[in-house]
């Protein structure tokens, strides 16, 4: 099971604080089946990557510039740079960077930037609340997945991230027979694409101590992209042990 930390724009120096909690408790030995990953800002990426090296904890970025190479590209950084530093994952194709520009195209290019410098990809796909209303849910996200894996073969470093837009910090879930019932659809459309029955599907979206006992019902998620109660360790903890004991 993945459980990935997004921090948004949230952490200053004194977040690692937080994280060490974290990398004491992963030591247990009924963690092992829990993969951590921490995706702090750009700020604390070199931070978070010292202080869990000699731990199972592996840290990510939030987001990438599609440019393989370095350029002229003003308060952007690269997956080049990122890998550089030591981060092994990114998140690519997140709704509130996609609502600041991030076409499918564009997430198509970041995808395969961060495949080429060796990055694990965790790709979010999300419908809106209107489009859900519409009945869209189905064919926003086959149009999401189909665009976003454009000339892209299958790969196991590319983790999905189901993650409704209506859910991200609103304390909302979708029921659980219709989540689950999504999950399958999602895992049916990556099989028609890639032929492989096996792709990671993480769900996102107010994830939180109180939700996480009900999500686990859903045998068929692989882990949870967790923003907010990410933030703090005693919750960040609790969701992990509650689903993996
Ligand atoms: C997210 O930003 O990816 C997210 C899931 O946020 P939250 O858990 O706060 O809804």
């Amino acid at each position: 099971m993945f459980f990935i930390a997004n921090w948004k724009m949230f952490g200053d120096l004194n977040a690692v604080n937080s994280v060490k909690k974290v990398i004491k408790i992963s030591k247990y030995r009924n963690f092992k089946k829990a993969n951590i990953i921490y995706c702090p800002p750009y700020t604390l990426i070199d931070k978070f990557v010292k202080i869990t090296k000699n731990s199972k904890i592996k840290i990510g970025a939030q987001n990438c510039h599609y440019s393989q190479n370095a350029g002229p590209f003003t308060g952007d950084i690269n997956a080049d740079l990122l890998k550089s530093i030591g981060a092994n994952y990114v998140i690519i194709g997140h709704s509130e960077n996609r609502v600041s520009g991030d076409s499918n195209h564009i997430i198509n290019l970041k995808i395969k930037s961060a495949i080429k410098k060796k990055l694990k990809v965790i790709f979010c796909i999300g419908e809106t609340l209107k489009e859900r209303k519409r009945k869209k849910t189905n064919l926003i996200l086959k149009s999401q997945i189909i665009k976003g894996l454009k000339g892209i073969k299958k790969n196991k470093e590319i983790i999905f991230a189901y993650e409704p837009v209506w859910s991200i910090g609103t304390g909302r879930i979708p029921k659980i027979d219709q989540l689950e019932r999504q999950i399958y659809d999602i895992k049916k459309m990556i099989k028609k694409i890639w032929k492989s029955k096996n792709s990671k599907i993480l769900y996102g979206g107010s994830v939180n101590t109180k939700n996480i006992r009900e999500l686990n019902k859903i045998r068929s998620i692989n882990g949870y992209l967790i923003g907010g109660a990410s933030q703090k360790s005693k919750n960040f903890i609790d969701i992990i042990k509650k689903t993996i004991n």
